[in-house]
Order: structure tokens, then sequence, then C-alpha cells
């Protein structure tokens, strides 16, 4: 359609000083100074090693996100309510990154970083002159789909091989999930994917197998189960509440 900078010139100057003002002061809450211990499930020496060594590397997604923020096109059709996800997103990681307790709280790192860059990269693109959308004159849609993680674990990257249908052991219902490259070639030669583990009174299980009022990651898939957007209840204090019924 006819969307375009030119309406949006006038929030085009206020925009990204409240971003910056936003992104500060995430970024000034999630660094109060000294950390408190947070109770944690007992681990194996390997298990730890692997935390602490992905706990570092989520950390650094944090300002990844933000800068990509501070430095986004704005004034763009559906520029608005994309930098409004993006924001959500990028504090409910911190909110999650502060909590973290396993791996599995990191893969919720990961997939709301995706789920915040997402609208930033939509409107980038948006932005660039492409000749295709020149030809096609094709209208950008103003709520570019929530990008999925893979189901099975976050760390494997976005779900690039869509949905498939997938039951999980011992149980009847057949459920859809978004899955990565290799997960669904595992599925379609009938082998187990290689699911995201957790300790889970003492044993190692697949994350989602954890009761659900236990973990907003087994309550919601990272996004598979639920179809919507992550932020929102991290934001509404889901996060804490479940890691509280640990
Ligand atoms: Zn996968």
């Amino acid at each position: 359609g006819q969307a375009g900078a030119g309406g949006s010139v006038n929030w085009l100057v206020p925009l990204p000083l409240f971003v910056g003002a936003a992104v500060g002061a995430v970024y000034v809450r999630r660094h109060p100074g000294e950390r408190r211990a947070e109770p944690r499930t007992v681990f194996t020496t390997a298990e730890e090693a692997a935390f602490v060594r992905k706990r570092a590397r989520a950390a650094e997604l944090l300002p990844e996100l933000g800068l990509l923020i501070a430095e986004a096109p704005v004034a763009l059709p559906g520029g608005t309510p994309g930098m409004e996800r993006a924001l959500d997103a990028y504090a409910a990681a911190g909110t999650v990154l502060d909590g973290a307790r396993d791996l599995a709280d990191l893969a919720g790192v990961v997939a709301l970083v995706e789920e915040g860059t997402a609208p930033i990269r939509a409107a980038m693109n948006a932005a660039r002159p492409s000749r295709r959308r020149l030809l096609w004159r094709r209208s950008v849609p103003a709520q570019p789909h929530t990008p999925l993680t893979c189901f099975f674990n976050p760390f494997h990257g976005l779900a690039t091989a869509g949905e498939v249908s997938w039951r999980m052991l011992g149980r009847r219902d057949l459920l859809t999930v978004a899955v990565c490259a290799e997960c669904a070639a595992a599925l379609a030669a009938r082998r187990t994917p290689q699911s995201l583990t957790v300790r889970h009174e003492g044993r190692l299980v697949p994350y989602y197998e954890v009761p659900p009022e236990q973990s907003l990651w087994a309550a919601t898939g990272y996004g598979s189960l639920t179809g919507g957007p992550l932020a929102p209840p991290v934001n509404r204090g889901d996060f804490r509440r479940a890691a509280e019924q640990r």
C-alpha cells in the first residue's frame, strides 16, 4: 500500500531517545551490583560447566539486541509495534537471564533474543529497497510472524523446518511443534530428536516433561505450544512464579 516513511516523520526524532532511555533503564536494572545467589538444583560438575559457559554466551546476546534496537530504523511501516515487541522481548530476556538456574532458562534467553531480533530485522529489510518489492509492490506485513526456535532445543536455532506433528512419549494427544532441520530429519527417520534436558527431581529429563506449573518452558514449548510470543508471559511474572514452584 501507500504506507511509508512520510506519515511517520513526526516521531522520527523522539523515538530513538525513548528507545535509548528504555534500553538504558533495563541495562541499569540488570546490573544492580552484587548478584544474590539463587538456590540451585544440584548439578554435576559437567552440567555446571555447561551452564556457566552457556550463561556467558547468553549474557553476550543481550547487549547485541540492545544495540540492534537502538540503531533500528523506526520510522517504517510497522515500526512502532515491532519496536514494542523488540523492547518487550529485550526486557523479558533480561529477567530470564537474571533468574536463570538451568539450561532451559538460558534457552529461554536465546528464544527471547530471537523474538526481539525478528521485528527489527523485518523493519531493516523493509527499509532496504529490493528489486522484488519494486516489481511486485508487495505491502510489508505490519505484524511479522513471531519466529520460533526449535521446540526440542532452542539452542538448535530457528525452527527452519516449520511445524510437524509429534506425540510425546506416553501421551495420547498429537502436538504441533516447530522444529529445526536436524530434528525434522530425526523425526522423519523415526529417531528421537536431541531434546534439551534439565534436572528434575534428581533425574535428567527432556524440559517438556517438567510439570508446566514449574516451568514456563514446558508450559509454552518456547512458543510452539502456545503459538504466541514469550515476552508477555515473562513480563507478567509467569517465569518467576514457575521458578518459585521448583
Ligand atoms: Zn532441533
